[in-house]
């Protein structure tokens, strides 16, 4: 039962006018002065073979920094490509290039062959767990691609859910996913979920997972969680091309101003570089190479994720000690205690994650839109809200999750009144 007294509170808070974005999960400025150094100039702009780096080519990026995505994705250089600054693009370009080409082995297999009405993806479809991560809902609703949402589980997608849609349905040719500290729920992929990812009976021959690895080495604890690697599973299940990865260093150096990388098996890798070859003349190697000397090695990057842990943490700390003594036992209230990542996923019970989202607002508190983890912008259940508690200062997060709390709880109150 809620105290009526949260009106009262809520009420109080809502005076403070209040300014407070919770609604992305952007680095706060501490944690960007963290990689300051790589604004300095390079002194020089050879990279380890020779090349140039001022100069065109290289359209699958500077050996070392193939070497050192390599090194932080557990993978031989050969299957890593680095190009531009936003893992999403890269994201974008390979689904732009499915469609227009077919994927590597299926030349003449347009992902758009046979669509429709005006949007290029129409007669495809891609599975989405949910929640999700808004911007891969975007890239799909933008072609038209049809979105089937899957159950997120403890352990990641629910793998029977999965496979029988995969199954049965030739336009199903792929699906998103988050493997480690997803967005927005926090989940680690379980192995048995990975090789069972790997294995899957498709009824497209065409498949492909996307494999978004943003969040890989951004852990909030001692522990470092690990997800086995999808493309090894895939490797040994037959399946070598099923797998793209992607990862960037948007949250370890500067966000929309780092490097982005994708790997994936060697037939994949020529598939990209025979189509992005007619896209640029070659990235940003400058970039490339200050990030490959500010960052070194994985032990560099390591450490420097260190120094990120201890600024987030806190504020993960914070969301969590003003959830527990304001929510705890709330009837079909819950949230998630990431191990990693940027977010924290607040269920609420059916039906008032929206009015929440608008309560908060008038509080001056700006939040996600509630449903935005899900394809459409539809959560069946309106049920979940993404907090981002990583840009604003400690206070202002201390502040900001007390008033979603009160929010959530004047939302219930509502409810009970009109029963
Ligand atoms: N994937 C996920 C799951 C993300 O949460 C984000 C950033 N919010 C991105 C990709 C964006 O990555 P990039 O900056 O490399 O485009």
């Amino acid at each position: 039962m809620i105290d009526q007294s949260v009106v009262a509170d809520f009420a109080a808070l809502k005076q403070r006018g209040l300014k407070l974005d919770m609604s992305r999960g952007k680095p706060a400025p501490e944690q960007l002065a963290l990689s300051a150094g790589l604004l300095g100039a390079l002194e020089d702009a050879r990279a380890a073979d020779g090349t140039d780096a001022r100069n065109y080519g290289g359209v699958l990026g500077l050996p070392e920094a193939r070497a050192l995505f390599g090194s932080l994705l557990d993978l031989p250089a050969s299957q890593v490509v680095v190009d531009g600054n936003s893992s999403l693009a890269l994201m974008h370009d390979t689904i732009v290039f499915a469609l227009l080409y077919g994927v590597a082995g299926h030349p003449n297999a347009r992902w758009s062959a046979g669509s429709s009405g005006g949007a290029v993806g129409s007669s495809i479809a891609f599975l989405c767990p949910v929640p999700g991560y808004d911007r891969h809902f975007s890239i799909c609703e933008a072609l038209g691609i049809r979105m089937i949402n899957v159950p997120l589980t403890a352990g990641g997608p629910d793998l029977e859910v999965v496979s029988r849609l995969v199954a049965d349905d030739p336009s199903i040719k792929g699906m998103w996913c988050v493997p480690k500290y997803s967005n927005p729920s926090g989940t680690i992929y379980a192995e048995d979920v990975v090789r069972g990812l790997a294995e899957l009976r498709t009824a497209a021959p065409d498949f492909r997972i996307l494999w978004d690895d943003a969040y890989r080495m951004h852990h909030l604890t001692e522990r470092k969680h690990e997800v086995p690697s999808l493309l090894d599973a895939c490797t040994r299940a037959g399946n070598p091309d099923r797998a793209i990865v992607f990862a960037s260093t948007s949250k370890i150096t500067f966000a929309g101003a780092g490097v982005a990388a994708l790997a994936a098996s060697p037939a994949n890798v020529a598939w990209w570089q025979s189509h992005v070859s007619v896209r640029t003349i070659g990235a940003d190697k400058i970039n490339q190479l200050r990030h490959v000397r500010y960052l070194r090695d994985r032990a560099h990057v390591e450490g420097l994720m260190d120094r990120h842990r201890a600024l987030l943490k806190p504020k993960f700390d914070a969301v969590e000690q003003e959830f527990s003594s304001q929510l705890s036992g709330l009837s079909g209230v819950s949230w998630s205690r990431p191990h990693g990542g940027y977010f924290v996923d607040l269920v609420t019970p059916p039906g008032l994650a929206k009015r929440t989202v608008a309560l908060a607002q008038e509080a001056g508190i700006t939040l996600t839109p509630a449903g935005a983890a899900f394809p459409y912008g539809k959560d069946p259940d309106d049920a979940h809200i993404r907090i981002a508690p990583s840009f604003p200062s400690l206070d202002e997060i201390t502040l900001a999750a007390r008033g979603v709390a009160l929010a959530l709880k004047v939302a219930i109150s509502e409810r009970v009144a009109h029963v």
